[in-house]
């Protein structure tokens, strides 16, 4: 979501100052309602008129990016580090935002929109999106720190809610394990807290699945959009 003279500007009806005027002098109905004041924030579904005339606002689009290590995906513009927009080279005129959040370190799938009704929907706790990563640990889990996982863990004071874990295999040379975790939790570094708990520090971490989107057809570093089935899927 975005406050409605940013969207005005950017639409090309004013510059921010003069769509504030038009804002403030009822020029401007959202969704059928005039309004006045300026705290108002629309989305890519509102349709704001401005003396009855639409205005065109960006496509909503949804990208699905397979992110490699070493990229930043809280800030959409870093002067040292690459970014997740960075990734789309300019082949997108939209301006996406990542919808939620990976590590530096953590690969794997993450959607970009322009959205933010369904960005923020997506990751509202109570829609518990479920999101599979796939963990390289220090150790090899025990069958009853497995049943931990999946219980719930102390994670910064609150009980983490009822995941799958599964031991995929073992290293018995170098003490190491890959194993799953599905969880609808979305708490900043959720799954590495939920493995430090366990005693089992994580040394690599990718997340391969969301809701029922894969990673398939799309290596480290590219991006595909969602086609219109799988966007009214996630609504
Ligand atoms: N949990 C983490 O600890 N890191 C991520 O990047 C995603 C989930």
């Amino acid at each position: 979501m975005e406050r409605l003279q940013k969207v005005m500007a950017h639409a090309g009806v004013a510059s921010r100052r003069g769509a504030e005027a038009l804002i403030t002098s009822g020029h401007v109905k959202v969704n059928g309602e005039v309004v006045k004041t300026l705290g108002v924030k629309v989305g890519v579904h509102d349709r704001i008129l401005v003396d009855e005339t639409p205005i065109q606002q960006e496509m909503p689009i949804y990208l699905l990016l397979n992110k490699p290590r070493q990229v930043v995906s809280t800030v959409t513009d870093d002067k040292h580090r690459k970014t997740v927009i960075d990734l789309l080279d300019g082949a997108v005129s939209e301006r996406v935002y990542p919808v939620g959040r990976l590590d530096y370190d953590t690969t794997g799938l993450l959607l970009l929109t322009n959205d933010g009704e369904l960005a923020n929907r997506l990751t509202h706790p109570r829609y518990e999106v479920e999101k599979t990563y796939v963990a390289k640990v220090q150790g090899i889990p025990t069958n009853e720190q497995l049943k931990q996982l999946r219980v719930g863990v102390l994670v910064d004071g609150h009980k983490s809610a009822p995941a799958k874990a599964k031991l995929l295999s073992t290293n018995d040379d170098r003490k190491t394990a890959i194993v799953s975790l599905t969880i609808h939790e979305g708490k900043n570094h959720q799954v590495k807290k939920m493995f430090q708990a366990v005693g089992h520090p994580v040394m690599k971490l990718k997340r391969e699945t969301y809701a029922f989107l894969t990673l398939d057809g799309v290596s480290a570093g590219d991006f595909r959009q969602l086609n219109p089935e799988e966007v009214k899927q996630l609504k």
